[in-house]
């Protein structure tokens, strides 16, 4: 599958037809920030862009989002699943085998350290 990266000409084109309400907030936030390097949330400066596997909080139909670091965890911490759309692939096996309750401190812990 085609991974869009998230708040660009095609993710809209994609979210504006699956969540139109998303897609609208989305862009607003974009607006008001002068920027699509934002969290998709709430406009933070973004942590990473996540494919969006099982869910919760995101509403169905966003293949992928944009997060910051509050965010990221919120949604983890609220059960839902995601996966790094940049990380290594050793780090989204890792990822998909520890599931999605321990998801948010993997993450942070064996992709966010590389930086
Ligand atoms: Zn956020």
């Amino acid at each position: 599958m085609q991974e869009l990266q998230p708040h660009g000409a095609q993710w809209f084109a994609v979210v504006l037809r699956t969540a139109p309400a998303f897609a609208q907030a989305v862009r607003f936030t974009i607006q008001c920030e002068r920027s699509s390097r934002v969290c998709s949330i709430c406009g933070e400066p973004p942590v990473g862009d996540f494919r969006v596997i099982e869910p919760v909080v995101t509403p169905r139909g966003v293949p992928t989002i944009r997060l910051c670091d509050c965010c990221l965890t919120a949604s983890d911490n609220m059960g839902e699943m995601l996966v790094p759309v940049r990380g290594p692939d050793s780090v989204t096996r890792r990822i998909a085998r520890a599931g999605q309750a321990t998801f948010g401190a993997l993450w942070k812990r064996i992709y966010l350290a590389r930086r």
